[in-house]
């Protein structure tokens, strides 16, 4: 990363600073500006990372700003970027989005046109250091700011390029949304769990750590998921008697069905 990056977060929340957190621990030589109205956001700002500036004035925050990240809910977008357009138009700084269903058009339109632009869609899993960010960029970022955007974002976990803003969609509804669905997996086993004797705690800690021991095992094998669950699949045992009642209820059909349908909500939100 360039040497003093001038970096500015429009919005102090939840996805900022969870960027924020994997900025200052890469150790990025940057200058990192957070705006936000709620100074008791600011407050939250300060206490967790004391060297980043902070200000309610979001036309300060973007005066001399390389990059600015908006990082603002989707419904107040359009004002923010209303609100920016005669700073950025001045200084044409990369603007990084991490909002859902924000088109990179609309952006530009709100923004006054003519700018570099790059779509996130990341995860709350970023919260940890452990996110997965689609990307997009339009035909104004050049290779090094694609660069910049990209270590950015991998501060927070894995980023992977898209080609085509249309498959920002299709990233919501597999990552965006998918910790959500893993959530719902270890609520359901987890009641069942309880149901067997043990108590709430006991409960969480078998799934939470055999959720993670599968996460991690399928990402340090060479083998696919596919191959890693026939290998646990004794024919005749216990698990083939679960796997069987599971594909009986049509699981691979009902997961199909809902990512489709959050694809389809995000195309419609958009
Ligand atoms: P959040 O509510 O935690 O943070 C939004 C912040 O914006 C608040 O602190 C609010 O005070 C501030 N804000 C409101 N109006 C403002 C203005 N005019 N100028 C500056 N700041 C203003 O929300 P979040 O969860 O951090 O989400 C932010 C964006 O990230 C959203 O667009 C969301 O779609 C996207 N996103 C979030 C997640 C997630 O897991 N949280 C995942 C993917 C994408």
């Amino acid at each position: 990363m360039t040497t003093n990056t001038k970096i500015t977060f429009i919005g102090a929340g939840n996805m900022a600073s969870s960027i924020i957190a994997g900025l200052v621990e890469s150790d990025s030589a940057v200058e990192i500006t957070v705006s936000d109205p709620n100074e008791s956001q600011l407050d939250v700002v300060r206490a967790q990372f004391p060297n980043c500036h902070t200000t309610t004035d979001n036309h300060q925050a973007v005066s001399t700003a390389d990059v600015i990240v908006l990082a603002v809910k989707p419904q107040v977008m359009q004002v923010v970027c209303e609100g920016l357009e005669p700073s950025v138009q001045k200084t044409k700084p990369m603007i990084i989005s991490v909002a859902a269903g924000v088109s990179e058009s609309s952006l530009s339109r709100w923004l006054g046109g003519e700018l570099p632009v790059v779509r996130c869609m990341p995860n709350t899993p970023a919260l940890v250091g452990a996110g997965m960010s689609g990307l997009y960029a339009n035909s104004r970022v050049s290779a090094e700011q694609k660069n910049l955007a990209e270590s950015m974002l991998r501060a927070v976990g894995v980023v992977m390029w898209l080609d085509n803003e249309d498959m920002l969609h299709a990233v919501t509804a597999v990552s965006g949304s998918g910790p959500a669905y893993f959530f719902l997996v270890m609520e359901a086993m987890q009641q069942s769990a309880e149901s067997f004797g043990f108590t709430p705690e006991q409960a969480r800690l078998l799934v939470q750590q055999t959720a993670f021991g599968a996460a991690k095992l399928a990402m340090e094998s060479v083998d696919s998921a596919a191959v890693l669950r026939a290998k646990v699949t004794s024919k005749g045992g216990t698990t083939e008697a679960a796997i069987n009642d599971l594909q009986a209820s049509g699981l691979e059909g009902i997961f199909d069905s809902a990512l489709k349908a959050a694809a389809n909500r995000s195309i419609v939100l958009s």
